[in-house]
């Protein structure tokens, strides 16, 4: 990596033009809405790093220009060994860890994962992030930079755990841009039991959510 993490930095906004390989688009909707999920064709990445298909001659153009626009890490502390980041942290920065700390063992193991080390999660404000061809988007899976890149909902409340962390991690864990592994079906279902409706849901969760199971992370499957 040509970027270190950065231990307790102030977090900024981020105005640097980067590059990704791999994103989905669309806006979260309430329940009973769908919205789209799209991510760009032809930018298929292998888990490793190592470039695949037709994708892979302007990925492999698009990791030179990550290295020359180098996107430095700002942590706000590290969770399942990743690095944790917020745009807008949270007022209370041990409580987002311990939450942080909870929505990760909920949602690694959905995808058969144990960890994530050496890998940034980066909370946004903004659906205005250049991943590869898209200029706006709710997240981003760019192994060149290795973060996940998310927006956090306008209207969550300060609840960043309705973002679609658990769509990137399939994305980290299968690629699949077109979402045709049978697994990414039970994404949306996962929802309820993941931010509001458990017992150690965090009270913002509950108040902004409760009641929605359905509408909030629904895939696409079979399609860009
Ligand atoms: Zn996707």
């Amino acid at each position: 990596m040509a970027c270190a993490p950065l231990r307790g930095a102030a977090p900024r906004r981020r105005a640097a033009v980067r590059r990704r390989v791999l994103r989905c688009e669309g806006r979260s909707a309430p329940a009973g809405r769908v919205r789209s999920v799209r991510p760009v064709a032809g930018a298929a990445v292998g888990r490793a790093g190592r470039l695949r298909g037709a994708g892979a001659a302007v990925a492999a153009a698009a990791a030179l220009l990550s290295l020359a626009a180098c996107d430095p890490w700002h942590c706000s502390f590290e969770s399942h060994g990743a690095c944790v980041e917020f745009e807008s942290p949270p007022a209370d920065l041990e409580a987002a860890r311990a939450r942080m700390d909870r929505l990760l063992e909920l949602e690694l193991p959905f995808w058969n994962l144990h960890s994530l080390s050496g890998w940034r999660i980066q909370y946004r404000d903004t659906t205005e992030y250049v991943c590869y061809l898209a200029t706006r988007n709710e997240g981003c899976t760019d192994y060149i930079q290795h973060t996940l890149s998310l927006h956090v909902p306008d209207d969550s409340g300060g609840c960043f755990e309705a973002a679609e962390l658990l769509h990137e991690l399939g994305h980290y864990k299968l690629g699949d841009p077109t979402h045709s592994n049978p697994r990414w079906k039970d994404v949306d279902a996962a929802f309820a039991g993941i931010v509001w409706d458990r017992p150690d849901a965090p009270a913002e969760c509950r108040k902004r959510y409760q009641g929605i199971r359905l509408g909030m992370w629904p895939v696409g499957t079979d399609a860009l």
